[in-house]
């Protein structure tokens, strides 16, 4: 076994986390995370997880696949880096670019590369900005986020995201980003009907682009469900809405693929579950499935012609766009998940297996909700059952608890305020799934048993 202590104390002198509690960690230490195979982690004092979360959204295909440790070593002892500036390629970026053409909708047949999704959405920010100058409208700059939206950590996307806590930190957002409610049905509903309340929040894009004048606005980003926000699942009437909004007023339209792309949703890409056609997609986590990072955007036609016709260069780009060694990892990736079939897993076997059991755990009596699309769910934890409008207070102490329950249960579950979240690897199998809710189960009665004390 490792020496848990001497880890414990080393990281906490010299290492600086993202998002954490720096003076929390300092007291109580890390969880130190030494090897992981399938669905299961372990940690240095040998317990054994089940992630939940696959790792943070991403590890489709599950941990330890030779086959990509494989793939990314023969790449690197062939080139083990070269870039894609000035005209420059290699055989894996090339492989890796058609492959996401054939993979994705019609008209997606381009693809930015990054080494993440927040330089995703940086490159969709200018992009978005440079394809409108290139189209003689210069004017149109606005892009409109939403509050509570998650789309990653540098300015650009710390700005087009909607967490006000992250806003704080730093000044933010930049000037020319404007945000809209979410479709938060449960937490913001009020009174409404789920579809009568999507169609308001779809509407509040409308209103705002009547506000800030159509001439104005670039673009809409939206996570077809939100995420880190908490798993926010919209009512079926929001995305037509939407859509039909973009389309009428002439902005485009970016969804933001970063956790609902690569089958979490049952769709190779979360636009598809809801019948949207995006003109931008950053895409990154599942894409490689977390073995190396990688991330890029999915280019529309529309937008990528707007580039090829008018010329010149987008002075935009990173030295690590399309590395070698991280395409080969991301097409071992998408190998396995083809020949696995574990979109069409996801859609008709162990989504629907696991949505059964997940809703259930609804009757709970500290569940106000419980919700799933894919592998991705939900449980809302309320103080009043069957009330809505009571929460908590303070917000995200008992969301907290129950995490830290559910780890001395072995099973990773995030806490996004008092909703606990849950994003499995794909490749989850039906008993691994009953433990999952069995142990998420367990979980919320230790949970409710310490409310009580
Ligand atoms: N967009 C969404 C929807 C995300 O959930 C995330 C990360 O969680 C990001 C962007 C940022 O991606 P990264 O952490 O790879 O920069």
């Amino acid at each position: 076994l490792y020496p848990t202590a001497d880890l414990r104390a080393r990281d906490a002198a010299h290492h600086f986390h993202p998002f954490t509690d720096t003076g929390a960690l300092n007291r109580e230490g890390v969880r130190v995370i030494t090897s992981a195979e399938g669905v299961w982690l372990t940690d240095s004092d040998g317990n054994r997880y089940l992630d939940g979360m696959a790792g943070l959204w991403c590890c489709q295909v599950g941990h330890g696949r030779g086959e990509i440790v494989d793939a990314v070593e023969k790449q690197m002892r062939e080139l083990d880096y070269y870039n894609t500036f000035f005209k420059t390629s290699h055989p894996p970026v090339i492989a890796l670019s058609e492959r996401l053409a054939q993979l994705s909708p019609p008209q997606f047949n381009r693809v930015f590369f990054t080494s993440s999704g927040s330089e995703a959405n940086d490159t969709v920010f200018r992009m978005v900005r440079t394809y409108w100058d290139l189209m003689g409208k210069p004017e149109k700059k606005t892009i409109i986020g939403r509050w509570n939206g998650y789309h990653g950590s540098t300015l650009a996307g710390t700005s087009l995201g909607g967490m006000t806590g992250m806003h704080a930190q730093g000044d933010l957002p930049v000037p020319g980003v404007h945000h809209i409610p979410q479709p938060y049905w449960f937490g913001e509903g009020g009174e409404m009907s789920p579809d009568e309340f999507g169609l308001w929040a779809a509407r509040e894009l409308e209103r705002a682009i009547d506000v800030l004048g159509e001439g104005k606005v670039a673009a809409f980003i939206a996570e077809p469900i939100q995420g880190a926000g908490g798993v926010i699942i919209p009512p079926d009437s929001y995305w037509p809405e939407v859509a039909r909004i973009c389309r009428d007023r002439d902005i485009l339209l970016v969804a933001d693929e970063v956790i609902c792309g690569f089958g979490r949703l049952g769709s190779w890409f979360g636009s598809q579950h809801y019948g949207i056609e995006p003109d931008l997609m950053p895409i990154a986590k599942g894409l490689s499935s977390g073995y190396l990072p990688i991330g890029g955007v999915m280019i529309a036609d529309r937008v990528a012609e707007a580039f090829i016709d008018k010329g010149g260069e987008f002075y935009h780009g990173y030295t690590y766009s399309g590395h070698p060694a991280c395409c080969a990892a991301a097409l071992a990736n998408l190998d396995i998940m083809v020949r696995e079939r574990l979109v069409e897993r996801v859609a008709d076997d162990i989504g629907p297996y696991l949505q059964q059991r997940w809703k259930a755990l609804g009757d709970h009596p500290l569940v106000g909700e419980a919700r799933m699309v894919g592998l991705v769910g939900a449980l809302e934890l309320v103080p009043a059952k069957g009330d809505r409008s009571r929460k908590f207070a303070p917000v995200g102490e008992v969301g907290t608890l129950c995490r830290d329950i559910s780890f001395g249960n072995g099973l990773v579950m995030r806490a996004v305020r008092d909703s606990m979240i849950i994003s499995p690897p794909l490749v989850l199998t039906h008993e691994e799934a009953d433990e999952l809710v069995a142990r998420a189960a367990r979980t919320l009665d230790e949970t409710y048993a310490a409310l009580k004390k």
